[in-house]
């Protein structure tokens, strides 16, 4: 077991607080349920969200990763979205342009089906990769022997395979110790210091500053700033290229490259510990205001929300727990359809039971996608009223939740 750090994990200071305290919440956002008692018997845990005053770095202090199991029955993937495809067929152009490189050795760590570095390998075919997932499931070799899969970790280990491009995405925030897998990283690539390296992670800045209360939630439990990802790269002799602000400002991409020196460390908290201590009002007042919604909204008729992934799990567990006021969720992804949510058991249906359900309201959690649902619902024939939580959930001085722009 990985013991949580007691100091800061990415700066070491010993200055942090407390910001955020959910006692009992699921730990797997992503765990498919077959039935409603399996899902009511999921495993829990308290996520104590702390803020480091010294760096920004914001971490679970109560996570126990004895707890996580990603298997077989762990269920992330977003290719089913056409706004997420055209988001990565973004982000591959954005590494071949960033690197300059054509027909390297591509490196993807925690690669979970693959989905991305096939893309990569498709729109460049003289490059030849290798996933690591010690998770992946799957053939070992695909696209003509060019792409291999190992179902390990990406270590010192690794480092007679010379990869000219690393990437890490959507991993490190599930990490207790982010400093090891920067580390691991760094030694692999210590035979070309000419390589590219390139993570993808969550903005807590973003987090924050927009109060989304539903994007906090176990799995989660290292969240950066992009002041404190780039202090965890430069501490491990990364010179950090950039680190830009992604998927409509909701994730940080950071381009490093490895350095034989370790570069000057400027600590930047900036305004994240002022916003985390704000917080814990933020969420109360939310919590309070999309309850009093719901259950209006349910008066009226079936109320769904749109996306069975972190955000929904966390959302439904916040606001509905024992699945009173919500309908259902639908998802787009047909392994979904058919299971439940974790702890609250909210069904999970398709786009196409819609119109059997007829629903008068439809909650959307990413703006990112509203668009994407606004033209599925049209094409069923529905006019359902779509309430955007982010941006039509406008909240008053008072607290009250104004009328919906729609
Ligand atoms: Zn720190």
């Amino acid at each position: 077991m990985t013991l949580p750090a007691e100091n800061c994990p990415v700066c070491d200071s010993p200055s942090t607080s407390l910001f955020l305290d959910r006692p009992s919440v699921p730990v797997h956002q992503n765990l498919l349920m077959a039935s409603p008692e399996e899902a009511s018997q999921i495993k829990r845990g308290r996520l104590a969200m702390h803020v480091c005053s010294t760096c920004g770095f914001v971490f679970n202090r109560a996570f126990d990763d004895r707890l996580m199991s990603y298997n077989q029955n762990y269920e992330n993937t977003q290719v089913h979205s056409p706004a997420f495809n055209e988001y990565v067929d973004q982000l591959v152009g954005t590494v071949l342009r960033d690197s300059g490189m054509r027909g390297a050795t591509i490196v993807e760590v925690g690669c979970g089906k693959g989905d991305f570095i096939k893309r990569l390998l498709r729109t460049d075919p003289r490059a030849r990769g290798y996933g690591f997932d010690p998770s992946y499931l799957g053939p070992d070799v695909v696209l003509d022997g060019r792409l291999k899969f190992e179902k390990r970790f990406y270590d010192a280990s690794s480092a007679d395979l010379k990869a000219d491009i690393v990437i890490c995405r959507h991993v490190i925030e599930h990490i207790t110790r982010p400093n090891e897998i920067v580390r691991a990283v760094r030694s692999a690539v210590e035979s070309n210091p000419e390589a590219h390296v390139f993570f993808e992670t969550p903005s807590v800045d973003w987090i924050l500053e927009n109060e989304v209360t539903w994007d906090f939630f176990y799995e989660h439990c290292s969240l950066f700033t992009a002041a404190s990802l780039s202090t965890l790269f430069t501490r491990n002799r990364f010179h950090v290229e950039s680190v830009r602000h992604v998927f409509g400002e909701q994730y940080l991409w950071l381009h490093a490259r490895p350095t034989a020196v370790t570069p000057q460390v400027t600590l930047q908290p900036g305004t994240t510990p002022e916003n985390a201590r704000r917080f814990k009002d933020v969420e109360a007042r939310r919590n309070r205001v999309w309850r009093e919604l719901i259950q209006a909204e349910s008066a009226r008729g079936p109320l769904v929300v749109w996306g069975a992934g972190a955000k929904a799990v966390t959302f439904a567990n916040l606001v509905d727990p024992d699945h009173h006021w919500i309908e259902a969720i639908v998802d787009v992804n047909p392994s979904k359809q058919g299971k439940y949510l974790a702890g609250s058991q909210h069904p999970i249906i398709a786009p196409d039971s819609l119109q059997e359900l007829q629903p008068t309201c439809v909650l959307v959690l990413n703006p990112n996608y509203r668009d994407e649902i606004s033209q599925r619902l049209s094409s069923l024939g529905l006019s359902t009223e779509i309430i955007d939580l982010m941006h039509d959930g406008v909240l008053s001085e008072s607290g009250q939740l104004e009328a919906p722009t729609i």
